[in-house]
């Protein structure tokens, strides 16, 4: 058993600078936890102390039933993997395999064993006679993967595994390291994971739960799809989902939505949803939640800047009343549309979020017909 508690956690660099302000998560055993957030937010710093590469300032780290506050990293049951994958370049990839287990005592024959088991499994069998010098980024990140794999830890810990790689590199890698998660758990083997990245995507696609970090704070910590169709605040509303969500200094009145000097009807729904009514309101809707509207009927009327064709889909980059959207339509709606300056747009009504200016809070509740 190796979950991984942090309990009011803090860092100050320095004596003056705090990375990290007292953040608090119960990462469960088993469990894929991604942090992300944008650069300098304290990812690392965060994984660091976890991994007792970095020392802890305040709070309490828990792996298993042990506080590990002040064990060295290697009596933590932990294995690490880096973006510039750290391999040891005069050794062969066997030999950086084999590393560990040497330095743990184990004999020839459980060595080889357990060499050719990870071989196996991250394809690199015919790589392990070559220095890391002589191996592609993707294979390195795979040989750095198996150094990990290797230590059978109970918590593995990546720190952006994938940002040297190229798209489709990171693509694949993906669906390895998920794939293997699921394997290590398929066949019993403690497999929690603490995945450091600042690419959303990764986060959407990889995370049983994503931590959402910005200045060393947690914005909230759930479910991808929760954080997708939940954002509990206008922080985590424009990091997560792509194209990122549009945000638009607007104001409900009677069942309307006016920005500036237009407005359209979207309902009373909304307005009975709202945990408050904020005299300052910014609305949020994402880019795939529009529709385009005909001449006739409620809409509201864009000048199209700019139209980005990606292949069944197209982006159009539009400003209303000085405010730019983002819209995602199909390439068979954008084509029928004929060619015009001005697009008619059509929010749905069911898929708005709406936050307080002042604090940035989603005061749009749950539940009503808002998409589950
Ligand atoms: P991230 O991994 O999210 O990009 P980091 O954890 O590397 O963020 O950094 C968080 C903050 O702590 C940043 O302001 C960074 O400048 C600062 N920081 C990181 N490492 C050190 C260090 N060794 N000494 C002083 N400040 C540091
Ligand atoms: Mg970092």
């Amino acid at each position: 058993m190796a979950g991984v508690q942090l309990k009011n956690l803090e860092k100050v660099y320095g004596g003056t600078l705090k990375a990290v302000h007292g953040i608090n998560l119960d990462i469960t055993d088993g469990e894929f936890m991604v942090l992300v957030g944008p650069s300098g937010c304290a990812k690392s710093t965060t994984l660091r102390m976890v991994a007792g590469l970095e020392e802890i300032t305040a709070g309490e780290i828990i792996i298993g039933d042990r506080r590990v506050n002040d064990l060295p990293p290697g009596k933590r049951s932990i294995a690490m993997v880096f973006q510039n994958y750290a391999l040891y370049p005069h050794m062969k990839v066997r030999g950086n395999l084999a590393f560990g287990l040497k330095i743990a005592g184990c004999s020839r024959p459980e060595i080889d064993a357990a060499i050719a088991d990870v071989a196996r499994m991250l394809e690199i069998e015919p790589l392990l006679d070559r220095l890391p010098k002589q191996l592609s980024g993707g294979q390195a990140q795979r040989v750095a993967l198996g150094r990990a794999l290797i230590k059978k830890p109970g918590v593995f810990l990546f720190d952006e595994p994938l940002s040297n790689l190229d798209a489709k590199l990171r693509a694949s890698m993906r669906v390895r390291i998920t794939d293997l998660h699921r394997q290590l758990k398929a066949e019993g083997l403690s497999s929690t994971v603490i995945y450091v990245t600042h690419d959303q995507t990764e986060a959407m696609t990889m995370g049983d739960r994503i931590c959402v970090m910005q200045a060393g704070r947690i914005m909230q910590a759930a479910t991808p799809k929760e954080l997708y169709n939940h954002p509990a605040n206008l922080f985590v509303a424009g990091f997560i989902g792509s194209p990122e969500m549009n945000l638009v200094d607007g104001a409900l009145e009677g069942g309307d939505f006016i920005v500036g000097s237009q407005k359209i009807a979207i309902g009373s729904d909304l307005e009975r949803r709202l945990s408050e009514k904020p005299s300052d309101a910014i609305i949020g809707i994402r880019p795939q939640h529009f529709s385009l509207a005909g001449s006739e009927g409620p809409g509201l009327s864009a000048r199209l800047a700019n139209a980005e064709f990606m292949g069944h889909e197209v982006y159009l980059h539009t400003e209303l009343e000085g405010r730019k959207l983002v819209c995602v339509v199909g390439a068979g709606e954008f084509e029928a549309l004929g060619r015009s300056d001005i697009v008619r747009l059509r929010p749905d009504p069911t898929k708005l979020h709406v936050f307080n200016k002042i604090d940035g809070r989603n005061v749009s509740l749950r539940g009503g017909s808002i998409a589950a």
